[in-house]
C-alpha cells in the first residue's frame, strides 16, 4: 500500500476560505479510504495532532497549525438502490456539495435543492449538520461511514446514531475527533416535493405557475448571491455564530423590552432569535475596524477585506459578541471553528 506524501509547512492559504495567512507543520492529501490506512500504518496518525479538512470553508485559523492537516479529495457519486420512491446514493466524503446538489437537481432526486450553494464537501455537510431555508443535512442523510485514524476501525452511523442538532453532530464531539468521514448516504425522494415555507422562497418563484426543482436551485442561488459574499473574492466562512436558543423566560423578557424583535418558536418551550437581528442593532452592519468588517448586507458574516490574520478577525468577532451580551444578555456562540 502506497502511502500518501507528507508534505512540511504548507501553507493553508488556499484551504480556509477566511482567506488568511497559516501554515500546516505537516499536510497531506487523502484521495481513499486506504491512504487512511496506509497514513496510519506509518504512525503519523497516532503522532501528530490532526485536522481534517474540506474546503475550509468553516474554520477560523488565528495561528499556524502544529500537526498533520488532512485534505479530502475522496471523490465520487454512486447508486446504492433506486425504488418507487426514493433513491438512496452515496457520495465520497470529498465531493464538492454544491456539484452533488448539482447531480441531484439534474437527476430530478427530490431534497438537497434548498442546500444549494453551500461551500464545503460532502463529509463537512454531515458533521456540521448544515441547513438553509427550511431544510438540513439531517433530514437527507440516511449514514455515515468513516475510519478511525486511531485504531483503524471503520464504522457506520445511522442518522439517528448521528445525534444530529441545530449545526451540530456526534462528529463534532471530542471522541469523535480522530474519526475521517469518508463517504455519506442520502436518501432522496423521487416524487416532487418541494420545500418553499421560506417567503424569500416564494417571492423569487412567484413568476413561475408551477414551480420546479431547478426554480428552486436556481431561486436559493439568486437569494444567496444577493446576500452573501463570494468567498472567491471576499474572505469569510458565512455564518459566524450560531442564532442563539433561549428559554420562553427569557424570550418573554426580551419581547417585552424589544416588541420589532423577530423569532422562532422551537420543541421544548425554545426560541430561536435571529443573530443577525441582534448585531444590526448594536450598529455592526457594515461596520469595519481595520481590514475586518460585517457584510453590509449579512451583518451575521464577517468578512477579510484584505490581509487579516485571524487573530483580528477574532478580535472583532469578540468585540460584536461583547456589544450584543451587553445589552440583550444573550451570548453568541462561534459556528465556525476557532483553531
Ligand atoms: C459564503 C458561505 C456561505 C455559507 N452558508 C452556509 C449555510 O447556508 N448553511 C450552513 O450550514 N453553512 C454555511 N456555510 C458554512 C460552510 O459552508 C459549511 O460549514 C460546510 O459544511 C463546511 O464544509 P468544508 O468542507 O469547507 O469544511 P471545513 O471547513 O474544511 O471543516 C469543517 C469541520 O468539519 C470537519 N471535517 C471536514 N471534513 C471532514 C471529514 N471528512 N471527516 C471528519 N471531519 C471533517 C473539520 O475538521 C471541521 O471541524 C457557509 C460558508 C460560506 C463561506
Amino acid at each position: 500500500m502506497e502511502q500518501p506524501l507528507i508534505r512540511k509547512n504548507i501553507s493553508l492559504l488556499r484551504y480556509n476560505t477566511f482567506g488568511v495567512v497559516v501554515t500546516a507543520e505537516y499536510f497531506a492529501t487523502i484521495h481513499t479510504s486506504d491512504d487512511l490506512y496506509a497514513l496510519k500504518e506509518t504512525g503519523a496518525t497516532a503522532e501528530h495532532a490532526l485536522l481534517i479538512i474540506g474546503k475550509g470553508s468553516n474554520i477560523l485559523f488565528t495561528e499556524d497549525f502544529h500537526g498533520l492537516v488532512l485534505h479530502n479529495r475522496i471523490e465520487g457519486i454512486r447508486m446504492i438502490e433506486k425504488t418507487g420512491d426514493e433513491v438512496i446514493l452515496e457520495t465520497g466524503s470529498g465531493v464538492e456539495w454544491d456539484s452533488f446538489v448539482g447531480y441531484c437537481v439534474e437527476h430530478r432526486y427530490y431534497g438537497t435543492e434548498n442546500l444549494s450553494l453551500i461551500p464545503g464537501t460532502a463529509g463537512a455537510a454531515a458533521v456540521q449538520n448544515i441547513g438553509a431555508y427550511g431544510v438540513e443535512a439531517a433530514d437527507i442523510i440516511l449514514s455515515v461511514t468513516g475510519i478511525d485514524l486511531h485504531t483503524g476501525e471503520k464504522k457506520s452511523f445511522t442518522n439517528k446514531a448521528c445525534r444530529f442538532g441545530y449545526r451540530h453532530s456526534l462528529f463534532k464531539t471530542p471522541a469523535l475527533r480522530s474519526f475521517f468521514i469518508t463517504s455519506v448516504r442520502f436518501r432522496l425522494s423521487l416524487q416532487p416535493r418541494l420545500n418553499l415555507s421560506y417567503p424569500q422562497l416564494v417571492r423569487e418563484t412567484e413568476h413561475v405557475s408551477h414551480p420546479d426543482i431547478l426554480d428552486v436551485r436556481e431561486a436559493v442561488m439568486r437569494v444567496r448571491r444577493s446576500k452573501l459574499p463570494d468567498p472567491e473574492q471576499t474572505g469569510n466562512a458565512g455564518s459566524f455564530f450560531k442564532n442563539p436558543l433561549v428559554s420562553k423566560e427569557k424570550w418573554e423578557t426580551l419581547l417585552a423590552d424589544y416588541p420589532d424583535m423577530p423569532w422562532h418558536a422551537l420543541p421544548g418551550d425554545r426560541f430561536k432569535i435571529p443573530a443577525a437581528w441582534l448585531i444590526e442593532q448594536c450598529g455592526w452592519k457594515g461596520k469595519q475596524t481595520g481590514p475586518c468588517a460585517t457584510w453590509h448586507r449579512q451583518p451575521l458574516v464577517i468578512v477579510n477585506l484584505g490581509h487579516a490574520t485571524g487573530k483580528e478577525i477574532l478580535d472583532f468577532s469578540r468585540a460584536i459578541q461583547k456589544s450584543v451580551y451587553e445589552r440583550f444578555a444573550v451570548f453568541l456562540e462561534p459556528e465556525v471553528l476557532i483553531l
